[in-house]
């Protein structure tokens, strides 16, 4: 294994190891990604001395100029170097008990070490100590589960699941992350073992969730929250979304796979994650608003100005920001009927320019949103609907670059409007500005400071006011 620690890093422990007569390896991670083939700028180092005076002398001997974080309570300590994170810590042995993730831990030999590990993929080790320089250390046959693809406990599941239950996110995430398949009793445990999550915080759980997100093919890991039952402990109104019902023999169609079936498609468009997000939430008030209406089938009134309203409280829950990201997610969610809805009306550009004025610079997020919402088992069906959302993507583009209306701002001010009437601020400025905008937006007149100044005059008329022009 020498010619893949080829990082001069490794050669200086290696030296530090020989002085000292002790031992430490490289593990996790980093090592079962050689196999992988994948890049992998995390190295950690677990030694059989003491993880921060190696992480410290290490660092020392590269340059004095390194700084070395040291996290005492945890015994580990790292520092950066060129492109790299170097992570040190002492073996350790780890006892759990029933109501905490936070394990007894005491010093302890590499196998201690490999036994707390998660998977048999990720307890691999290789030695650095210039005695056995390269030799790999797979207790549990990692090596031969990166072959076959297989994500397995190195211990008991129920054991491993239970001491740390975000093992089991850690589990799908590996999975969908590298397209392996959980081994058969690991994902029976996480059945049985599901419930445990919930001592698990949220925080830890969307930080693995946010990472099957960011897959390529994100319901891969989010069918198998939903099979093995995970997903029901922490995203109960993501699971609502399941099923079908029937009424006089007319179904729905199962709003749990149609969502995952836009999220796969706009994971195509996007990496960006929020955007995925907004493709996960978009029906998410359909379970609430569904109704079996007579002679008209399944409905769904509304469904998207109350999912709109959900939105901070399921960000909350989860442990998302509560900032930009929330207001956009929010804004996506709200709007993505409106694009199609223009396929249907006689798409005058008025409704068009008020979708532009709406959605601002989210507009083009919002196309591709709702470009992937077009699911159907209809093949003719779709390429319809996609032909006819092409015509509004002329239209839209013909508008806006008649108008303007990204970003756009009315010609007329308040402070205007305040000079004009020699008025003081008050509810009438708010009347007359939003009547401006309002006018433009229907096209009762044209975007221009002209029309919106002339406007803003027979305005002020009807409320009785003087304007003072100079
Ligand atoms: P990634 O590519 O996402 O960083 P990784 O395997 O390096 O994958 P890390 O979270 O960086 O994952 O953890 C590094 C190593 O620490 C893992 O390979 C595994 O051996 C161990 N590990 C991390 N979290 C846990 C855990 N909750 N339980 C047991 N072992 C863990
Ligand atoms: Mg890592």
């Amino acid at each position: 294994m020498k010619e893949f620690l080829q990082d001069p890093v490794f050669n200086i422990v290696s030296q530090i190891l020989f002085q000292q007569q002790t031992q430490a390896y490289v593990i996790g991670g980093f090592v079962r990604d050689i196999f992988l083939h994948r890049d992998n700028k995390d190295i950690d180092i677990v030694t059989l001395g003491n993880g921060i005076d190696l992480a410290e002398q290490t660092a020392h001997a590269i340059s004095p100029k390194i700084t070395v974080s040291v996290f005492k309570n945890f015994g580990t300590a790292m520092f950066k170097y060129r492109d790299c994170e170097y992570e040190f810590v002492g073996a350790r042995k780890e006892s759990y008990s029933e109501d905490s993730r936070k394990p007894h831990v005491e010093a302890g030999t590499l196998i201690d070490d490999q036994n707390r590990r998660d998977f048999t993929i990720n307890a691999l080790a290789i030695s650095l100590h210039p005695h056995t320089y390269g030799e790999l250390l797979d207790p549990f046959n990692g090596i031969q589960d990166i072959a076959n693809k297989i994500i397995k406990t190195p211990l008991n599941p129920d054991i491993t699941f239970s001491d740390d239950p975000l093992r089991m996110m850690r589990a799908v995430r590996f999975a969908s992350q590298l397209g392996f398949t959980i081994e058969q009793e690991t994902y029976k445990a996480l059945q049985r073992n599901k419930s445990r999550l919930q001592i698990v915080s949220k925080e830890r759980i969307i930080d693995e969730f946010n990472k099957i997100m960011a897959t390529t093919k994100p319901s891969v890991g989010i069918i198998l929250l939903e099979e093995t039952g995970l997903l029901y402990e922490f995203f109960p109104e993501f699971t609502a979304l399941k099923g079908v019902e029937f009424m006089n023999g007319s179904g729905h169609k199962d709003n749990f796979y149609h969502t995952l079936e836009v999220l796969d498609a706009i994971s195509e468009q996007t990496n960006n994650i929020w955007l995925r997000w907004a493709a996960l939430l978009h029906d998410i008030a359909k379970p609430r608003t569904k109704k079996f209406v007579e002679g008209i089938g399944w409905t769904f009134h509304g469904h998207e100005f109350i999912g709109a309203k959900m939105i901070p409280d399921i960000f909350k829950k989860l442990k998302l920001p509560l900032n930009e990201k929330m207001k956009y997610v929010q804004k996506l969610v709200l709007l993505h009927l409106r694009p199609i809805a223009l396929i249907d009306s006689q798409s005058t550009d008025s409704a068009v320019r008020r979708l532009l004025f709406d959605a601002g610079n989210d507009i083009d997020d919002l196309m591709t949103l709702c470009h992937a919402d077009i699911t159907s088992k209809n093949e003719q069906k779709v390429k319809t609907l996609h032909k006819n959302f092409e015509n509004v993507m002329v239209k839209l583009k013909e508008v806006e670059e008649k108008d303007a209306l990204r970003n756009w701002q009315p010609p007329i001010s308040g402070e205007l409007i305040i000079e004009t009437f020699a008025i003081k601020p008050s509810p009438q400025v708010g009347i007359i500005k939003d009547a401006i905008r309002e006018a433009i937006l229907d096209g009762i007149i044209e975007n221009s400071y002209e029309s919106a100044y002339a406007f803003m005059l027979e305005q002020g008329k009807l409320l009785g006011l003087k304007a003072n022009i100079k």
